[in-house]
């Protein structure tokens, strides 16, 4: 039988929950859905990332109140994926949203196709998808890294490098040695490859390592606590990269097309990731990616609902 499109078979509600990570810094955190999190500061709060659909972001807000009732002024995106930024607008105190340069660069390039394919890929994140007025623009970017100070507390916005996407930022907190992650890392969940710089992640892992966090926020999975546990989170997503690099290459080597590419990565990678989450979802995707770019194709081609359907059936049908 054909695999169910993608995650369209995944339609049990994950609920998120608040926790505490240092003083006035928590993260929004289900089991494998895409973290969020946010930042009180001494007038305002942050928010990174805005979720999938003003609806998704209001149940979030009700939690956010819980802790503070100050306005949410502020909005940071640590990468352009529509279930990620696409809740902007349940956010009507926010003045600025905040990206990086590589970020705002593939809103206007993709924004659409990639909102179209992700609801279309896991409509259970978008619900009322209907209400969004439009794509999430940033008004506030940077090319490599910006700090704010709220109150005494530094706030760094840094883009170190490519990896998950062209334009992957974090939210650094130095003094708590908290790191918000974005899709850069994932805690014993499925990387989505689909849009990435596969041997620059590598790299840009190596940056990420060097932050020496204490706490991480990963994309998706459970947040990791304890220098250990990070150091564990990085490897493993670094791992996976290898994996997939390594497989695709072989396959290259002997001349196979991308199906007889995805039938060696996938009967070699399944065994050790098939039971992480969104496995089957990603897999198809990150072999197209690496077979693209290690044949040499520079940027990752823009995916649209169209070209999902085609390599899925071509992949996974
Ligand atoms: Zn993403």
């Amino acid at each position: 039988m054909a695999k169910a499109f993608a995650s369209t078979a995944d339609t049990k509600t994950q609920p998120a929950r608040l926790t505490q990570l240092a003083e006035n810094v928590y993260g929004y955190i289900s089991d494998y859905d895409p973290n969020t999190g946010f930042i009180v500061g001494p007038d305002s709060v942050m928010v990174i990332d805005c979720r999938a659909t003003p609806k998704m972001a209001r149940e979030w807000i009700a939690d956010i109140r819980t802790i503070t009732d100050k306005p949410i002024t502020h909005i940071f995106l640590t990468h352009y994926h529509a279930v990620r930024v696409m809740g902007r607008a349940a956010f009507t105190d926010a003045h600025t949203v905040m990206a990086s340069r590589g970020t705002l660069d593939l809103i206007r390039e993709r924004g659409q196709q990639d909102f179209e394919s992700e609801v279309r890929r896991f409509p259970r994140l978008f619900d009322a998808v209907e209400e969004v007025p439009g794509l999430t623009w940033p008004n506030v970017t940077f090319e490599r890294e910006m700090t704010l100070w709220w109150g005494d507390r530094e706030i760094r916005l840094e883009h170190l490098g490519r990896g998950h996407s062209k334009g992957d930022s974090v939210v650094w907190l130095p003094d708590d040695r908290v790191l918000f992650a974005g899709d850069l890392v994932e805690e014993r969940c499925a990387l989505y490859c689909g849009d990435a710089y596969l041997r620059e992640w590598r790299e840009t892992l190596d940056r990420v390592a060097a932050l020496n966090a204490r706490v991480v926020v990963p994309g998706r999975g459970s947040a990791i606590i304890g220098e250990e546990n990070v150091r564990e989170a990085i490897r493993l997503t670094r791992e996976f990269l290898d994996d997939l690099i390594t497989l695709t290459q072989e396959a290259l080597d002997k001349g196979a097309d991308l199906k007889g590419a995805f039938d060696h990565v996938y009967a070699v990678m399944t065994p050790k990731y098939g039971d992480w989450p969104i496995y089957e979802h990603c897999i198809p995707f990150n072999v197209s990616r690496a077979y693209d770019e290690l044949r040499g194709i520079q940027d990752p081609i823009i995916w649209t609902a169209e070209r999902d359907i085609e390599m899925w059936n071509a992949l996974q049908g």
